[in-house]
């Protein structure tokens, strides 16, 4: 197994406090004896038996002497030694002792779980499959701590003792149980952020057009229900608050700092609010690293995590949480209470969106503006929405992901439960990277946005106009169970519009029931058209609309109801938006409205929208959220017949002759290809026209020849593939045409078998540098970028996405019987998808692959022309081992 980085790290404690975890160091004796002497005799006595303090003393000299030979870590709280974990190998076989002593102080935050999680990882990676503790059966915390780890555990009771045997090796139990425990300490630590019980602001000042003074007037007028502290040397009172030279003098502790004093100033008061042991801060200051300051930045975070304080910023707007009354950022306005919790990269995006939805009636459970995200971030804060129970709506502002992969695992599993919006800024190629595969090349950065953000669950909007208009349809009504829309309006021309979309959307205007079309006509005026839309004409009035609407919402063959109202006829505005509220209040399914020209919530939960396209796209969103939210969200299961080891050899080994890596011969390719199943027409490597003729012996005939050489990129561009050559001689003929032609460039050639004529597709992946694995499924053969008719993925899948690829493909029918052809082996493809998936997933040191064309007919599936670049990859932090960035 690959090495899952074991450098210093800091962690997150269940109490939301930081520690820092580092290997040990022979300087660290003096700290672990300090250790020792701070500990009780019973703590001693627990982790040494009868030895007690004596051995405690002794062990330590012996842990950091010269012939330690066993693996240490140690924990630091606020500079102090706080635990050490070690293992001890036993010779001959691969298991080691595990022990572990903490310090009285620190016993119930969690810090032994985190060190034994740290210890078991470097076991796991120096290859040791069990650890072994003896443990006193009186020592109740410590056989918890290891029962619950989420390993494989086993007891035996020996001589008093208790033998707990730990089996090393990462389970989807553990990964279950880390993030369930990260997320613990993540919802603990954001909790002073959110839900302080008080607040200082730091650089307080008088002066009205100061962020300092703004933001302590949001403060107070937004009620903040805990003590307020305005810190300012220069005043004695700030917004008839008594204001104190330096926390020093605050007459009780502050769990929250709002700093914004001057960049040059931020680091000192940090360093003030750490001794003063306060438990976050908001840095509004601007000037670090956007501005060059890096250093300055990393220093701030450091002195953050020394002292266990979560940062939110630099160079931010703050932070508000509408529950606790805390408006604790410089936001023109205070936004109103309500069900959406945002987060915005860009300070000035975030205050239009707040200003914006404020008016749409869509309020606020809380907001944190995250700046330079030096330390919280976008996941940590998805931590913090989970179960918040205020927030039932999640909007993200993004202009870059920290982290991807981390945010693909919270989102995946946050999205299940609550809606994730996104606006990812940055939609442009990023251009210049070389890249010879077609896969690299079509995986652009943003299609790897959009393919991750798809994989686990959210849902991309590309303005934040229509992410609001999602937004609010998400927070107000339930989610539609299928795409059948009903459309009531009262005019032609704006449902046409409305069915219009619906169509180029996904979604579906059926036929109503004949029971539903009968009740409407029986009661409708003569004039108004039953179908779907139902167009009541303008004569219409509120009971019409509301009797409509209570009808269309009680057929079983719809599953929304979007009113299409145009004001200046029949029932009037008002009527119509009570006849709205009235008939709608305990729908199950949702319903939203058009009112020509209003942006509003009818009745605090119908929103309505000013043109058609924007309630249909919310829907439309809202249908996609909620048919991806039914999909079990399971690993796939392993495809058959994969020999991962082989592949593994294959890579290794090439990785060992080319170090830097290279793009495979034909030959290593389609080896590593077919140790996972993948179908590789057979290949002969030939170097002359002899040796090409007699080839087509094994391959038979027809046969294709096919130059190559390493500057041979795209062979048939240059008449370096000759295609069903019938005879020996033809073959000889055409070798000796295209080595004329090609000159040097052609260094030798392959002679394949012919394959029977089908439909050309592209199976494709690539290892994004920031994004992990993708694959591509498309149309394939020469034209394939000129098409580009191509779906990608986050591996692994199984066949049943690889299906749902194909799918969107407009080329899909070519293998369906498009015109008289054959219907081809679309399982085989799909089958083909999921092991290159499983591949590409696996082998992280595959850093792009083009199978194209894969020839698909009647019989099967084969790729002809395949084409594997190696590049070491570096190690991955591993999803096991929780760290702070
Ligand atoms: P390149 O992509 O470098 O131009 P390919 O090996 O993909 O070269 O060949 C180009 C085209 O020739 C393919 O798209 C396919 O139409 C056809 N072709 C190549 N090999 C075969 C084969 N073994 N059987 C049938 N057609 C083939
Ligand atoms: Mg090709």
């Amino acid at each position: 197994m690959a090495r899952t980085v074991a450098e210093a790290c800091d962690v997150l404690l269940r109490d939301g406090g930081v520690a820092h975890i580092r290997p040990l160091c022979p300087s660290d004796r003096e700290a672990l004896h300090a250790l020792i002497t701070r500990s009780s005799p019973h703590s001693a006595y627990l982790r040494f038996f009868t030895g007690g303090t004596t051995s405690a003393h002794v062990y330590m000299d012996r842990i950091t002497g010269p012939r330690y030979p066993g693996h240490a870590l140690v924990a630091l709280i606020r500079g102090l030694m706080v635990g050490v974990a070690e293992y001890i190998p036993r010779p001959d076989r691969p298991e080691a002792e595990v022990g572990i002593l903490l310090d009285d102080l620190v016993h119930g935050q969690g810090l032994g779980t985190l060190l034994l999680e740290h210890i078991a990882l470097d076991a796991a990676d120096a290859g040791i499959e069990d650890l072994v503790a003896t443990v006193l059966p009186e020592n109740r915390a410590m056989l918890r701590v290891l029962n619950d780890l989420g390993l494989p555990v086993k007891k035996q009771y020996e001589q008093g003792q208790v033998e707990i045997r730990i089996a090393t090796r990462p389970t989807d139990s553990l990964v279950a149980e880390i993030e369930a425990r990260a997320h613990e300490a993540e919802r603990s630590s954001l909790a002073h952020v959110f839900t302080p019980c008080s607040v200082a602001v730091i650089g307080a000042s008088r002066d009205p057009a100061r962020v300092g003074h703004r933001v302590l007037r949001n403060l107070v007028d937004g009620g903040f229900l805990g003590p307020i502290y305005p810190v300012n040397p220069r005043a004695v009172e700030v917004c008839g608050l008594a204001a104190y030279p330096g926390l020093a003098s605050l007459p009780g502790p502050a769990e929250l700092a709002v700093v914004a004093v001057p960049a040059s100033a931020v680091l000192g008061v940090a360093r003030e609010c750490a001794r003063h042991q306060v438990r976050a801060l908001v840095v509004l200051t601007a000037g670090f690293a956007e501005a060059g300051g890096r250093e300055a930045e990393r220093e701030l975070l450091r002195v953050c995590r020394e002292a266990g304080m979560r940062l939110i910023g630099p160079n931010c707007l703050g932070v508000v949480n509408t529950a606790a009354r805390l408006h604790a950022g410089f936001l023109p306005g205070r936004p109103p209470a309500g069900p959406l919790g945002l987060m915005s990269q860009s300070g000035a995006v975030a205050a239009a969106l707040i200003e914006r939805a404020g008016l749409l009636g869509l309020g606020v459970s809380s907001f944190a503006s995250v700046g330079n995200k030096a330390d919280v971030s976008g996941n940590d804060l998805l931590e913090y929405w989970e179960d918040d129970p205020a927030t039932r709506v999640i909007a993200l502002y993004l202009e870059s992901f920290g982290n991807p992969r981390r945010f693909g695992r919270i989102a995946r599993r946050i999205s299940a439960r609550k809606p994730i919006v996104v606006v990812k800024s940055g939609r442009s190629a990023s251009g210049s990277r070389a890249v010879r595969s077609h896969t690299a090349a079509a995986a652009t950065p943003d299609v790897a946005v959009d393919t991750l953000l798809r994989a686990c669950g959210a849902i991309r909007e590309d303005s934040v106009q229509d992410l609001l208009d999602t937004a609010r349809l998400l927070a107000f009504q339930p989610l539609p169970d299928g795409p059948r829309v009903a459309i009531v309006g009262n005019s032609g021309g704006p449902q046409a519009l409305t069915a219009d979309a619906c169509e180029r959307l996904g979604l579906v205007v059926p036929d109503l029931r004949p029971a539903t079309a009968e009740a409407l006509r029986a009661r409708l005026r003569p004039a108004a058209a039953v179908g779907n839309p139902v167009d009541l004409t303008a004569e219409a009035d509120a009971a019409d609309f509301a009797f409509t609407i209570a009808t269309v919402l009680a057929d079983p063959g719809v599953d929304a109801v979007l009113i299409v109202y145009t004001p200046p006829f029949g029932s009037g505005l008002e009527e119509t938006r009570e006849a709205i509220a009235a008939t709608t209040t305990d729908a199950a399914k949702p319903v939203l409205a058009c009112l020509a020209g209003h942006d509003e919530l009818i009745d605090g939960r119908v929103p309505a929208y000013a043109f058609p396209e924007q309630a249909v796209h919310a829907l439309a969103q809202a249908a996609g959220y909620a048919a991806r939210r039914v999909r079990p969200v399971t690993s796939p299961e392993e495809p058959p017949g994969i020999d991962l080891p082989l592949a593994r050899r294959v890579v290794a080994a090439d990785l060992s002759a080319h170090p830097e890596g290279r793009w495979l011969d034909e030959h290593t390719a389609a080896r590593l290809l077919s140790a996972y199943g993948v179908h590789v027409a057979e290949s002969v490597a030939v170097n002359g026209p002899e040796s090409a003729a007699e080839a087509t012996a094994l391959t038979g005939l027809p046969a294709v020849l096919k130059a190559t050489g390493p500057r041979l990129v795209h062979k048939s561009e240059v008449g370096g593939v000759r295609l069903d050559l019938q005879t020996p001689e033809q073959v000889r003929q055409a070798y000796r045409e295209m080595s004329a032609r090609l000159g040097p460039a052609m260094q030798g050639a392959i002679v394949q078998a012919m394959a029977a004529e089908g439909t050309e597709m592209i199976i494709g992946g690539v290892a994004h540098e920031t994004f992990g694995p993708l694959i591509m499924a498309g149309l394939g053969g020469v034209a394939t970028e000129l098409l580009a008719d191509r779906a990608f993925r986050v591996p692994p899948i199984d066949r049943a996405e690889a299906g749902r690829m194909i799918g969107e493909l407009r080329c899909a029918p070519l293998l369906h019987g498009y015109r008289g052809r054959p219907e081809a082996d679309v399982r085989a493809l799909e089958d083909q998808i999921v092991r290159v998936g499983r591949l590409m997933d696996d082998q992280p040191d595959i850093a792009e692959l083009d199978l194209n064309p894969v020839i698909v007919t009647p019989g099967g599936v084969v790729a002809v022309d395949v084409r594997v670049r190696l590049a070491p990859a570096p190690p991955l932090p591993s999803p096991f081992r929780r760290r702070l960035r």
